[in-house]
């Protein structure tokens, strides 16, 4: 099967056959991947933000939907058949060990969970079942980007009716934290960015303001916009100044969420008295999602037609085409990317 791998940090993507193992391990399931998203992740283990990386060569991708064809031993939660979204963070079921891949004679790493493969081994925990008639290519969001907006709006930040919330950076998850918010019945929804084209796409998924960076003052007109600084501001670029800008427009009382991941060791500077008193911020991790209840139940959501996920994806490609992919992610030209594997 073709599997897009990681040889070497800072380097493009190498497409190329990969032998799946042969057999399945303890908790392990083969799922035949119809979509992949593409994710600031995968840009991040690429560039290697976190430092070297000692998996190389590896599989990688972290939110999908596929087919299960085959189960492991003591796997229950699904069987073969059954539609599933592939997730990074831990659901329910059993946490297998890794698979080992072999491309030629040699060892290709893949952690739990991978999706730019059209057949991953993945563990029982990172996915999750869903219903035959939910469309695949949505699905996939919900492996990262929607639960980890609804996650940060809900459980890091318990956006409460008419609280003011400022989101900087309007990417997939920016998007799916601006929806979230919206839904929570937040106001004002606001969205900074330096792109037209997704501040354009944010209001689409409610943002009330919206505020381009690169030509207008985001300080100045977040004031403007707000009477009083924002309940929540949420940085998701990982940028140092904007996630010191995020805390700074947050108010006396405010939540600071930092959900984009910075460069490895780099310090943020902070007037930190305040946090003495009511002011907080916090690190996210994938909005403290649990796959296994949140997918369910956000999935129901979207059936009920309260949401569309549609205009989330600007683009669609195949894995042969990963690599340009990435790269008009890079450039903000792309909200979500996914990758129609099958
Ligand atoms: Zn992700």
């Amino acid at each position: 099967m073709k599997a897009a791998i990681l040889v070497k940090q800072k380097s493009p993507l190498v497409v190329d056959e990969v032998q799946i193992p042969e057999v399945l391990h303890y908790g392990q399931v083969l799922v035949k991947v119809h979509y992949s998203g593409l994710c600031g992740s995968q840009i991040n283990e690429i560039e290697g933000v976190k430092g070297p990386d000692r998996f190389l060569p590896h599989l990688l991708g972290h939110e999908g939907s596929g087919v299960v064809e085959g189960v492991g031993p003591g796997v229950t939660n699904v069987k073969e058949g059954d539609h599933v979204v592939l997730h990074w963070r831990k659901g329910k079921g059993v946490e297998s060990s890794t698979p080992v891949y072999k491309l030629g004679g040699r060892t290709v790493n893949a952690g739990w969970v991978t999706t730019f493969n059209e057949s991953a081994v993945v563990s029982e925990n990172r996915i999750t079942p869903i219903p035959k008639s939910f469309d695949m290519k949505l699905a996939s969001l919900y492996g990262c980007a929607v639960t980890t907006g609804f996650g940060v709006v809900q459980n890091d930040a318990g956006v409460k009716s008419g609280e003011s919330l400022v989101v900087f950076g309007a990417g997939g998850t920016g998007t799916s934290i601006i929806l979230a918010s919206s839904l929570a019945s937040a106001y004002p929804v606001i969205a900074v960015d330096i792109n037209d084209f997704k501040l354009e796409n944010a209001r689409r998924f409610g943002a009330t303001h919206v505020i381009n960076s690169s030509r207008e003052d985001a300080r100045q007109k977040i004031s403007e916009y707000l009477s009083s600084d924002a309940d929540v501001a949420v940085d998701t670029t990982g940028i140092k100044e904007i996630r010191e800008l995020a805390y700074e427009v947050s108010g006396r009382e405010g939540r600071t969420i930092l959900v984009g991941v910075p460069k490895a060791g780099e310090k943020m500077c902070i007037d930190s008295f305040k946090l003495h008193f009511k002011k907080k911020i916090t690190g996210s991790h994938g909005g403290d999602s649990n796959p296994a209840y949140d997918i369910p139940r956000l999935l129901r959501l979207q059936e009920s037609g309260r949401f569309s996920l549609e205009k989330m994806v600007t683009k669609v490609c195949s894995l042969g085409e990963i690599n340009a992919a990435i790269q008009e992610l890079r450039e903000g030209r792309v909200i979500r990317c996914v990758i129609k594997m099958c």
